[in-house]
């Protein structure tokens, strides 16, 4: 079994206007190896008071501090040394995520390669970026003037923590906002690393505030603090609507990155063993916590035996094992609370559909929060299996005899994030893709990202769109300056004769 990765701090503090610091009131929270449900450390559990001080640490940053009124270009080469930093800690990363989420050492390499490109390309973004100015001859020049926004709160969920937290900080950064930071409480080790890899940057002090927590009471408390303007959540789509509704008294812009029940949608005409490759990877990979799974397979009729055949060989063939084994394609689950929530979808869905591969813990697991890779077919459109995000390594798989029946059936559920089609027919490739309810689309393609690109999903899988230029905007006020050119013209009021 794997050993406990050197450098695991005693406390995961929290980091606060420069300090690493404990909770004011000194609570803490057990933090657990998914391997053994043992805590190995614990991390200072955030309320109220931790994050008032964080928000004023940010708040003090962001009007008297450098970091908003820097050229783009200075902060760029901060953003780019911190991408520096965090490549070179690869190996590091991919250790303490690994240990703390059980996501396979395969998987979690590279992670830090892509949370480096998050702040390299935001960075090469705003030194690249230009306004708009709109010229009305001779009379006036009105242009915009982009402005950060202030202090942002920024709530990240426990699946590729660090990466998805460099997902917001990149562009939070890049803006000129100053931010608080909350992690999932599932996985908090990761995010512990920040804290240093900013000082090495030498990111000015106060920018960035992290402060641990549960949702319920640190994520809460910086949804309802006045000083914080803007939130970006990634999480379930139940937790985004309490944080909707809690942001309404303030009318906070918000970001939602959501969940999701994504289709992959395979006709008779596809590129087969390419199709099966990637639905296989879609949905095992990062132990089938991943927001964009291709969690619901549709298959046209004339190859859905075949395809079925061949599909839960492979799933049957998939290593499950200590997430630390360079072997092992399926690791643990985070936590023994989400392994029991998947477990009892693996136990509902015997009752929905065929089970065709894994179906409980894998033989020779008897601890740790261990699923098989499972597969059921024949699952109706109606079925919990079908229309409830599981987040676990395990797909539903459904017929489907025509493009109407397939279109209808990859829109019906409430989520609306990615849609993943195969298909050699050019015609119908594009009026599906253009037609299926989903944030993303990839045809005849695995889940690559463009950084330029939307990310964000529809329905109850997201509100708004992040990447590119978006996520900028976001974070940014675009003030509209409008000047006279010339004379001044403006009917006179008051001016007339009695
Ligand atoms: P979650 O909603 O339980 O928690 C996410 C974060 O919100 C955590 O930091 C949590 O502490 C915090 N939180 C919980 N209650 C809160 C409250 N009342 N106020 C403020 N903050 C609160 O989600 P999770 O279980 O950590 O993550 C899995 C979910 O995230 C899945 O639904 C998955 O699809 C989704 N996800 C979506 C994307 C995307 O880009 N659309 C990416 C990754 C994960």
């Amino acid at each position: 079994m794997a050993t406990q990765p050197a450098g695991i701090p005693d406390l995961i503090p929290h980091f606060i206007d420069g300090e690493r610091v404990a909770s004011v009131d000194g609570d803490t929270f057990g933090v657990l190896n998914p391997v053994t449900n043992e805590d190995y450390t614990v991390a200072a559990s955030g309320k109220q008071a931790d994050i008032d001080l964080a928000v004023a640490a940010a708040t003090r940053a962001f009007h008297e501090g450098p970091w908003p009124r820097m050229k783009n270009r200075e902060r760029a080469r901060i953003l780019s040394r911190i991408a520096d930093i965090v490549e070179s800690r690869d190996q590091e990363l991919a250790q303490f995520e690994s240990w703390d989420s059980g996501l396979p050492i395969t998987q979690a390499r590279g992670q830090a390669q892509r949370a480096a490109e998050n702040f390299r390309f935001f960075a090469d973004l705003i030194v690249a970026g230009r306004d708009d100015t709109y010229k009305v001859p001779g009379t006036q020049v009105n242009y915009v003037n982009r402005k950060p926004k202030g202090v942002a709160g920024l709530i990240t969920p426990w699946n590729t923590p660090f990466m998805l937290e460099s997902w917001k900080l990149g562009p939070a950064l890049a803006s000129g906002c100053t931010v608080v930071l909350k992690p999932a409480e599932f996985t908090p080790l990761s995010a512990s690393l920040w804290a240093g890899i900013f000082e090495e940057a030498e990111l000015p002090r106060g920018v960035f505030n992290l402060v641990n927590g549960f949702g319920e009471t640190a994520g809460d408390a910086l949804v309802k603090h006045p000083d914080v303007p803007l939130i970006s959540f990634t999480g379930e789509s139940s937790t985004g609507k309490l944080i909707f509704g809690n942001s309404a008294p303030h009318l906070k812009a918000l970001s939602m990155e959501l969940g999701g029940k994504s289709p992959a949608v395979v006709f008779a005409d596809a590129d087969l063993d390419a199709a099966i490759d990637s639905t296989l990877f879609g949905v095992f990979s990062l132990n089938g916590e991943r927001c964009t799974a291709g969690s619901r397979i549709l298959v046209e009729r004339s190859i859905y035996e075949e395809f079925l055949e061949r599909y839960a060989e492979r799933a049957k063939n998939i290593v499950v094992g200590d997430p630390a084994d360079p072997k092992t394609e399926v690791g643990a689950l985070v936590h023994p609370e989400h392994f029991d929530k998947v477990m009892s979808y693996v136990e509902i869905g015997k009752g929905e559909g065929r089970l065709l591969a894994g179906g409980g813990r894998p033989e020779g697991f008897p601890e740790g929060n261990y699923v098989a890779p499972t597969v059921f077919a024949d699952v109706a459109p109606d079925a919990r299996i079908f229309q409830e995000e599981i987040f676990g390594p395990v797909v539903a798989i459904t017929p489907f005899d025509s493009d109407e029946e397939a279109l209808e059936l990859a829109n019906n559920t409430k989520y609306g994030l990615a849609a993943y089609i195969w298909t050699n027919n050019l015609k119908r490739a594009h009026l599906f893709s253009q037609n299926v309810e989903a944030g993303m689309v990839w045809l005849n393609s695995h889940n690559v990202r463009d950084l330029r690109s939307p990310f964000g999903g529809v329905k109850a899988s997201g509100l708004g769109h992040e990447g590119g230029y978006r996520s900028l905007d976001f974070y940014s006020d675009q003030q509209a300056v409008h000047i006279t050119l010339g004379d001044v013209h403006t009917t006179r009021f008051g001016a007339s004769a009695h």
